[in-house]
């Protein structure tokens, strides 16, 4: 048996430790791990002195394809991370026209979807008050998992996405707790951050630096308590996505420890910059929640180092330039980032502050592989689908704007030093990414289905 590809003498990365073994790959599975394999392979990849790696599975994502296409599009940002060895990712219900809050939108979406995606990829359904009664088709239709704001978003736009009230949350739980699916909150406190930041624009106080200010600590530790107070009450499973703080995972770890069935995520831009930086960034580095302080990152890693933080997500959250131009309060809100993530958090997390390779594996890729119910990704192990990265940790790099693959190429990454290099990406066996090449071949990427 001839395979399709063998990659050789790396340092693959196991949930239990670093070995020095090669990696055989047939029909976009991992069909054997060993010392040494001599069997032919149509295509061999020498990794010696490389980390080998699962790839990142990015459960937060915006493409605001169909829609908002201007602001980022499947092919773009799917190339983008090929090249930051993410492999496979979920998209979020909002930013395209319309949310994907009923079965015609996702339908719009996976049309859109089509040979466009150089990585696999599965879809959030967005709730929303108005949506009570289209979970279901949503669910019955694949969508991987249900997103809701509990911070205030409102919108002109027909279309557009809007946040929701408690009743709607209730209910949205109890419906999603009925299939047993996962609801994922943008936990903040709608009412506070919404009369602050209108305050604070009536005063004038609208610099980067008086920001998070705007939106407090114990904002987003409120809306966490009350979305872990409403799923203990209806059974439904919670995941509170980009969490800041290490008040709030204090207490998401204090009702996991009582039962209760909820995860975290986190995102490098809340390891990577601090607030006293963002001034010198602007709104490149302008998200909600808002980057913290110096002092607060500091008791954030603490939690990433003590295990408390299940895993990592971009939150990629594009726009075209003008959206990111004058007043810090009017600027739009999200980060850019995809490209960048594996390799950053690398060398901040391993590298730097010596979390062990093997959990940060865990919280690229096996931990959200597990919640999300996709069991055949998110690990270097037989039988599994051979989405592969090597990471050379050797290898440093400055973030530039033209090596962006992004269809607006700017990042709050810009101009950074990151000390160790994505240098080729694997989907299902097809090299879709290699540092000399760049992008190879063709969108080959496949539609994520959850194994119930
Ligand atoms: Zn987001």
């Amino acid at each position: 048996m001839t395979l399709d590809l063998v990659i050789k003498g790396g340092n693959v990365v196991f949930r239990d430790g670093v070995r020095k073994v090669d990696i055989g790959v047939k029909d976009e599975k991992i069909t054997c791990i060993a010392e040494e394999i001599t069997e032919e392979a149509k295509k061999v990849i020498d990794a010696s002195g490389q980390y080998v790696m699962p790839g990142m599975i990015d459960t937060h994502v915006h493409i605001s394809e169909p829609g908002r296409t201007h602001w980022e599009g499947f092919e773009t940002g799917s190339k983008a991370m090929a090249a930051g060895g993410t492999t496979s990712y979920v998209e979020m219900p909002l930013n395209a026209l319309p949310a994907t809050i009923n079965k015609e939108a996702l339908d719009l979406k996976l049309e859109a979807a089509k040979n466009q995606n150089y990585v696999d990829y599965g879809f959030y359904g967005g709730l929303v008050p108005e949506n009570l009664d289209k979970l279901q088709e949503l669910h019955d239709a694949g969508v991987l998992a249900f997103k809701c704001f509990l911070s205030d978003i409102t919108s002109d736009v027909p279309g557009d996405f809007i946040h929701v009230d408690d009743y709607t949350m209730y209910k949205g739980m109890q419906k999603i707790a009925e299939f047993g699916g996962i609801l994922c909150i943008h936990a903040e406190n709608p009412s506070v951050t919404k009369k602050l930041t209108e305050e604070m624009v009536q005063e004038g106080r609208t610099s980067p630096k008086d920001y998070p200010d705007s939106r407090p600590i114990f904002t987003e530790v409120d809306a966490v308590q009350r979305a872990i107070l409403f799923a203990k009450e209806t059974g439904c499973k919670l995941h509170l996505v980009h969490i800041s703080t290490s008040e709030a995972i204090q207490v998401i770890l204090k009702a996991k420890q009582e039962g209760v069935d909820v995860t975290v995520e986190s995102c490098p831009h809340y390891f990577a910059f601090t607030a006293e930086e963002v001034p010198e960034i602007g709104p490149r580095a302008k998200c909600q929640p808002p980057i913290r302080k110096a002092k607060d990152q500091e008791k954030l890693w603490q939690e990433l180092l003590e295990g408390n933080i299940d895993w990592l997500t971009s939150d990629h959250s594009p726009c075209t330039e003008d959206l990111k131009q004058g007043n810090f309060f009017e600027a739009w809100g999200g980060i850019s980032g995809v490209q960048n993530n594996v390799d950053l958090m690398f060398d901040l997390a391993v590298k730097q502050r010596g979390l062990a390779i093997e959990k940060f594996v865990d919280m690229i890729a096996y931990n959200p592989s597990q919640r999300f119910n996709l069991p055949y990704k998110g690990e270097i192990a037989v039988t599994k689908d051979a989405d592969i990265i090597l990471v050379d940790p050797n290898q440093s790099y400055v973030v530039k704007r033209e090596d962006l693959y992004y269809k607006n190429k700017h990042s709050a990454y810009e101009g950074r030093t990151i000390n160790c290099r994505v240098t080729k990406t694997i989907v299902r066996g097809n090299i879709v990414f290699d540092l000399e090449q760049g992008i190879i071949g063709e969108p080959k990427g496949k539609l994520l289905n959850a194994v119930k």
